[in-house]
Parts: structure tokens; C-alpha cells; sequence
């Protein structure tokens, strides 16, 4: 009874596979994922055709094998015990894209029902994650979802630019207190997501940015899908 009883916690505090490759493992992630993802160099990437609007956004990799399995796994399994590994790696592409000196992190936000799903705020817990390894960050959410009217992926360009800009709304009393701190501070602003795809989004929540008189200067994702070019050598 004892020993089933002990077995039963066991279960609950350790994850029973890696959440990169499926084989049993007493953390998260096992040794060989967790070395796959630190060899991974961060990039600058575009998709293909590039929204009007995006900043330059980098990417730790490609949306594949171990990267895209523990986002995934994070994402919609609610694996929170990940948070640690990927904001940590989400850390390393902020790294690359801005170089040094002060960053404001502005996570893009969830909606309500996503909150609700994924028992919370998948992005700001990835991004409050990712600011601890970053020497002088901080994290703004000047930004709020609003409902998604429904799926984008059979509009056209234009008209998933202008649904993507629906999605989102601005808090005023927030993003007037990110223009006195980028005024006193003069950091970076950078735009944090998990993937990238059509850029989209990102354009989107940059364009709404730009109307509350907050420019954003680089965006940083953990992935980018295949329809996108790595553009490493322009970006460095
Ligand atoms: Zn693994």
C-alpha cells in the first residue's frame, strides 16, 4: 500500500518520457535531446512570401524532430515541467537576435480559451522562463488576445493580415508604461512567440505595437516551419 502509494507520486513529479524522442527518461528531456537542442545555432529566418511589417525574426531551428515534439508536447500536452528547458533556449535566440544590452521581452498573448486550455499563459510562462537567462530583460504585456473569429488558413494574404490584426488589442495603461521605461532605458523590443509560420501573427501584434508608439525591433521564436528561408549569413 505504502510502496503503491509512493509509486503514485513518483508518476506525478517525474514525466515518464522524454518529451523530444518518446524514451523513458527521469527528466523532461533526456541527454541526447537535450544536447541535439544545445548544438542547434539560432537563425535569422523569413517566410516565404515575407508579411509587410515583420521585424527581422530569428529562429533556434527548424519546426522539426525534437524541437517540434517538446513544443508540442509543452503546448498541448500542458508538459510544464519543459518550461525551464525551452524558455532557457528561447533565451539563446533572444541572445542572437538582439547582441547585448537591455531587452524588453513582450510575449504574444494568449486568448482566453487557449489560457483556459492550457491552464495558462503558455507564452508568458515561456517568456518569464527565457528572461531569467537573459542578463538585462524584462517582461511587458502591452498586449491582449481578442476572440478568434476562426481559422485563417484559406484567406489570402491580405485578409489574413488584416484577420491577424483583429486578434489582438493594445492596453493602453500598459503600453504607456513601456514607452516611459523604453524612454528612461532605450532597451530593445522584442517580440516572443513559439513558432513562426506565415509570420502573420507577428506582423500583426508589430503593426499594433507600432499604433501604441512602441516600435519593435526584432522578433524571437523556437521555430520556424519549412516554408521558410534560413537567411543566417544577412542576418550576422
Ligand atoms: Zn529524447
Amino acid at each position: 500500500m505504502a510502496g503503491e502509494l509512493v509509486d503514485g507520486l513518483v508518476d506525478l513529479v517525474l514525466p515518464a518520457t522524454c518529451a523530444g524522442c518518446d524514451v523513458l527518461a527521469a527528466r523532461a528531456l533526456c541527454q541526447r535531446c537535450q544536447e541535439a537542442l544545445a548544438r542547434a545555432r539560432p537563425q535569422w529566418t523569413r517566410p516565404d512570401p515575407e508579411p509587410e511589417g515583420l521585424p527581422p525574426t530569428f529562429a533556434l531551428a527548424a519546426y522539426a524532430g525534437a524541437l517540434s515534439r517538446a513544443i508540442v508536447q509543452y503546448k498541448e500536452e500542458n508538459r510544464h515541467e519543459l518550461t525551464g528547458a525551452l524558455g532557457g533556449l528561447l533565451a539563446r535566440v533572444v541572445d542572437r537576435a538582439v547582441g547585448g544590452g537591455a531587452v524588453v521581452l513582450v510575449p504574444v498573448p494568449a486568448t482566453a480559451a487557449a489560457v483556459r486550455k492550457r491552464h495558462g499563459d503558455h507564452m508568458l510562462r515561456l517568456t518569464r522562463a527565457a528572461a531569467r537567462h537573459v542578463t538585462d530583460a524584462v517582461v511587458a504585456r502591452p498586449l491582449k488576445a481578442l476572440p478568434r473569429a476562426g481559422d485563417s488558413a484559406e484567406l489570402s494574404a491580405a485578409r489574413r493580415a488584416i484577420a491577424a490584426r483583429e486578434a489582438f488589442a493594445v492596453r493602453p495603461d500598459r503600453a504607456a508604461a513601456l514607452r516611459r521605461h523604453l524612454g528612461r532605458a532605450g532597451a530593445a523590443v522584442v517580440l516572443v512567440d513559439d513558432i513562426v509560420t506565415t509570420g502573420a501573427t507577428l506582423a500583426a501584434a508589430t503593426h499594433r505595437l507600432a499604433e501604441a508608439g512602441v516600435r519593435v525591433d526584432r522578433a524571437v521564436v523556437l521555430a520556424a516551419t519549412q516554408r521558410h528561408r534560413e537567411t543566417g549569413r544577412r542576418g550576422r
